[in-house]
């Protein structure tokens, strides 16, 4: 098998050969980057079934995408011995895809709500119902559900203790209800709706449990409870699981993944065997060692350190553009002389960013220069954003009164129901048509005092932008309605949400400042949205040559010859919402909510260990001086090498007591530091952890009572505004 492996070119290394021979029982790959763990996965699903003549029935592969599924089939079918009857035998799923079909089979019929936006009208309607719909906001409600699901909490497990805990669980409560009348259920039901049911189905379980005898989970280190009790579940008796994954690259922490698992995989499985790969098989050495760099800053991992195999090649390069717009240029106009001068095709490049409205710019500058893209997972566009869209309406409205579905976007603004307010007006213009329909508004009946103000201001208002540019409209816009709308959502604790918020429109003030005319920004917007549109048509060809587009979220156990890391600043990496100092003031900080501040730190720093490692041969980290119209440093994961943080190395290196856990004493009243801690009971001492050499030790003795000390954390008080 390995000498029909070798004639294919794939030439494995010893612990990969013992991983992939590796037979009955639990088996843990756990190792960095690039250093072939979805190979040797994937090699031994070939193995079993080659050599150990394995009936591929039963062998059940899990993963965390759709295309990841789906790579792992094709590179299976190109493996010694397989031909196309025995891939298609093979359960090679997702964990969503594999528990619903099991569901379906077994009775649970309900509908899924697929779309987001359908849920998000539920939502809304039960929110204005009982009065809260200034308070709440759908998306941040999905995701404190899913959170509590992922962890297997039930519903009626929520708890209660604050007004705020009532409130919130009589809300999700309804939800539910309404989900139970109308036989619907929703995406995150399905996982634990399965679990109930093995619970409850011993057969079925059982059947499964004679049917999947060898399952592979790749990736694991971003399983969630609620996942890794199913597979727990399923592989019983036998034990037969092979995990690879990597602690480091745990990135779903707020899908409910705990990289705990991964670490304590050997304490659930106490016959498990253990194989570590340290050797990295995908990028060059220099590109290996600013990951290793990056991420031995964390302090929650398992240290490892990863070699490289590729020599040196070109080290990463470091960018800093002006500001996004510039940022895209001057990567697009590299992009199209590398292919221009046949070095590189399209398809070698990555673009990989934090958040998805990071890439507007780019996308901008892509259709421009008509180079063919695929963005994944960019279902909606920037513009159609529902922070962005109303906002638009408004000009929109500016240009034509008459423009409909703008007037439709703008109703909720005014504090007006969507539906019934342009089924109204749609109805009394089809009688009197008038300038301004919306002017219609005001003959309705039930519209209150305060809304006929309101409308009248706003028919004002846009009137002016008549004569204004598009960037002066927008300030006003959100000067005199989007900040009075976030004010009222004060009450609830979605500072994350306001910071996106925020973030989203100043996104948009930087893609309007160009312009000098709202009907020139507006024409713009609809050629990106039609060009794009029209991409997306095209990228359904999976073998297109086109520069590649998407979150470091997305680009898990992905690989590109070239990748550019845009929009690499303070701010967004980390993003602020992890970092803002006021955002903990907002929550009244207790510990525990530091010690979850610092936890979240060490995830942005794994998403750039992630992103960096996407690299095979070039590297491009590019950190904008100004983030959205906003002077901002170089992120600090990569700032100890950035050239023009040359003289600052130190500092940079010194950040560990400003990084991880603290906040500013300006604004708290506890901070949380790294420490030693006495484990004797009777001993109180502690020492602060002061340096990175310090962290890595692994033991260290009492000073005063000799016991053996661990690492932790402390809180210490300090004044205010000290
Ligand atoms: P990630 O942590 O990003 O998921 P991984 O550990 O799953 O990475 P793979 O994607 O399996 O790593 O492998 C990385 C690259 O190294 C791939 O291009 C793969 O073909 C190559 N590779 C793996 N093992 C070997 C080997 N023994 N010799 C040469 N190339 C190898
Ligand atoms: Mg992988």
């Amino acid at each position: 098998y390995f000498r029909s492996l070798e004639k294919l070119g794939i030439l494995l290394n010893e612990p990969q050969i013992q991983a992939i021979r590796h037979f009955q029982g639990p088996l843990l790959t756990l190792a960095g980057a690039g250093s072939g763990k979805t190979s040797v996965l994937v090699c031994r699903t070939g193995y079993l079934i080659s050599v150990r003549k394995v009936d591929p029935r039963n062998i059940l592969l899990v993963t965390f995408s759709k295309k990841a599924a789906d790579e792992m089939k094709e590179r299976i079918a190109q493996l010694p011995g397989i031909d196309k009857s025995i891939t298609e035998n093979i359960q090679a799923r997702t964990f969503h895809s594999f528990f619903l079909a099991i569901l379906r089979k077994h009775g649970v019929l309900q509908d899924i709500i697929g779309e987001t936006r359908y849920q998000h009208i539920v939502m809304k309607k039960i929110l204005r119902e009982m009065g809260l719909q200034d308070t709440y906001q759908p998306e941040t409600l999905f995701s404190l559900l899913s959170a509590y699901k992922m962890q297997m909490v039930g519903v009626d497990q929520l708890p209660e203790k604050t007004e705020e805990e009532i409130e919130l669980k009589q809300i999700i409560s309804r939800y539910e209800e309404w989900k139970n009348k109308n036989n619907k259920i929703d995406f995150d039901d399905v996982l634990l709706r399965a679990y109930q049911l093995l619970q409850q189905k011993q057969s079925l379980l059982h059947s499964l449990q004679k049917r999947f005898l060898y399952v592979s989970v790749d990736e694991f280190q971003d399983t969630n409870m609620v996942q890794y009790e199913l597979i727990k579940m399923i592989v019983n008796p036998l034990q037969n699981l092979m995990i690879v994954g990597d602690d480091d690259q745990t990135i779903y922490s707020f899908n409910g993944a705990r990289n705990d698992f991964i670490l304590n995989f050997a304490k659930v499985f106490p016959n498990a065997k253990t194989i570590t790969l340290d050797i990295n098989y995908r990028s060059t050495s220099s590109i290996v060692g600013l990951g290793n760099e990056i991420i031995k800053h964390n302090i929650k991992r398992k240290k490892k350190t990863l070699k490289a195999t590729r020599k040196n090649g070109i080290t990463p390069r470091y960018m800093s553009p002006k500001n996004s717009d510039d940022e895209a240029e001057k990567i697009v106009s590299h992009i199209l002389r590398e292919v221009e001068s046949g070095k590189r095709r399209f398809s070698d490049i990555g673009i990989l960013y934090r958040s998805s409205n990071n890439n507007r710019a780019i996308l901008e500058q892509l259709i421009r220069n008509e180079i063919p893209f695929i963005e994944y997972g960019g279902d909606e566009s920037f513009y159609d954003h529902w922070i962005v869209k109303p906002v638009l309406d408004h000009l929109r409205l500016a240009i034509n009164r008459r423009d409909f579905e703008a007037i439709e976007g703008v109703l909720p603004t005014l504090y007006i129901n969507r539906e019934q307010g342009l089924q109204y007006i749609l109805e009394q213009d089809s009688v009197q048509k008038k300038k301004w329909p919306l002017i219609h508004m005001l003959s309705l009946q039930e519209i209150k005092d305060f809304q006929k103000e309101k409308i009248m201001e706003r028919l004002k208002c846009i009137k002016t932008f008549e004569s204004m540019i598009p960037i002066d409209a927008i300030q006003h816009i959100r000067r005199e309605f989007y900040d009075q709308f976030l004010e009222t959502n004060k009450r609830h604790k979605l500072t994350h949400h306001k910071e996106i918020i925020r973030e989203t429109l100043d996104e948009l003030e930087s893609s309007a400042k160009r312009f000098n005319t709202i009907e020139e920004f507006l024409s713009f917007i609809t050629i990106v949205m039609e060009k794009r549109q029209e991409m997306k048509q095209q990228q359904k060809d999976k073998r297109k040559n086109a520069v590649q587009l998407m979150t470091i979220h997305k680009s898990k156990g992905l690989e590109f010859p070239v990748v550019f890391l845009i929009s690499a600043s303070e701010g967004n990496m980390p993003h602020s919402s992890v970092i803002d100092v006021e955002r903990m003031e907002d929550l009244y900080v207790d510990f525990k909510e530091i010690l979850k501040e610092s936890s979240a730190l060490e995830e942005e720093r794994r998403l750039a260990y992630v992103a960096v490692t996407r690299a095979q041969e070039e590297l491009f980290i590019s950190s904008p001086m100004y983030y959205r119209g906003k002077k901002v440093e170089v992120s600090r994961f990569f700032m100890s090498a950035y050239p023009r943080y040359e003289a600052n190395k130190r500092k940079a290196d010194n950040r560990i007591t400003k990084s991880e856990g603290t906040i500013s004493p300006m604004y708290a009243k506890q901070e949380t530091v790294y420490a030693w801690l006495c484990t004797n009971g009777s001993c109180n001492v502690w020492q602060r952890i002061l340096s990175y050499e310090e962290a890595e030790l692994k033991s260290k003795n009492c000073p005063v009572c000799k016991a053996p000390m661990e690492k932790g954390s402390k809180a210490i008080l300090k004044r205010q505004g000290y």
